[in-house]
């Protein structure tokens, strides 16, 4: 069975080989997907289109999610591309290092606009300009964690913005459902890429969950691609509006 075989997904997140968006792929791509991968800017072009070219079919394009215009060319690259698009995959977020340590009281107004802006405002903006495309229905996902319900230690304008995703998923949901168009996200458990590095003491993260989660073991990015998968495929037609844990049941836990 090719769970996704003919639909055409759009990855936007992928840094690097470690990336959550990369792990998502692997699993899309298995499953005969067929695939356009963004970058965030030059610096990280040469690594995307490199690991894209492993993949048969799958292309790049470019779109920072804090450009408008940007998003706007992606609509189009997409539309003359593939005409009909039926996925979104959003593994995008930052936080300035600064604000991700210390008191969430000394969050800075521009530090705390910039976060939410790139980590959940680019959920809406991409959502806006590609549901067009989505005219035989389509499935949109995000990445979350545990931080935007509760108050985890360094994570700080990072939850709250977290919160604003999770919230505008529901919204959106409720918008685009009558268009058959869903949208979910998976709250993920640590995994260590380029984004968790700005997190202080990750180190110390990855072992409580080793130590307390029900299944005493990290997650790992093969098994959010997995999640990813069920949810642009057909199997989970009728999940929308959802968080789906990925966390080896670590937010069940009373610690
Ligand atoms: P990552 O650093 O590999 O991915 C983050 C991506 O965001 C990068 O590809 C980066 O280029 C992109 N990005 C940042 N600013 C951008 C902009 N202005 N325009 C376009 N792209 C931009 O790290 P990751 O851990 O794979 O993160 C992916 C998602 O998963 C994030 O939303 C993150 O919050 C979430 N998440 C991560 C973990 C974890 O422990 N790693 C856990 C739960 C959720």
């Amino acid at each position: 069975m090719s769970l996704v075989a003919g639909k055409n997904i759009v990855v936007m997140g992928v840094a690097n080989d470690r990336s959550i968006a990369w792990a998502i792929a692997q699993s899309l791509a298995a499953q005969g997907a067929r695939l356009v991968f963004t970058y965030e800017n030059e610096r990280v072009e040469e690594r995307v289109r490199k690991l894209a070219g492993t993949i048969e079919g799958a292309s790049i394009l470019p779109c920072n999610v804090t450009d408008d215009a940007d998003i706007d060319r992606l609509a189009e690259n997409l539309r003359e591309q593939f005409g009909v698009l039926h996925g979104i995959v959003h593994s995008i977020a930052f936080a300035r290092t600064e604000e991700l340590e210390g008191m969430f009281v000394n969050t800075s107004r521009d530090g705390f606009a910039l976060a939410h802006d790139i980590s959940a405002y680019s959920l809406v903006a991409v959502a806006q300009k590609l549901y067009p495309l989505m005219t035989e229905g389509g499935s949109v996902m995000t990445m979350t964690y545990l931080g935007a319900e509760r108050a985890l230690k360094n994570y700080n304008v990072m939850g709250v913005a977290k919160a604003a995703l999770e919230a505008s998923v529901r919204y959106l949901a409720n918008d685009l459902g009558q268009f058959n168009i869903r949208v979910n996200a998976i709250s993920a458990g640590p995994i260590r890429t380029l984004a968790a590095k700005g997190i202080k003491d990750f180190n110390s993260i990855l072992k409580t969950v080793e130590e307390k989660a029900p299944l005493r073991r990290t997650t790992e990015a093969a098994e959010v691609g997995d999640t990813a998968l069920f949810l642009m495929s057909n199997l989970s037609r009728g999940i929308t509006g959802e968080v789906i844990y990925v966390d080896s049941g670590y937010h069940i836990i009373g610690v």
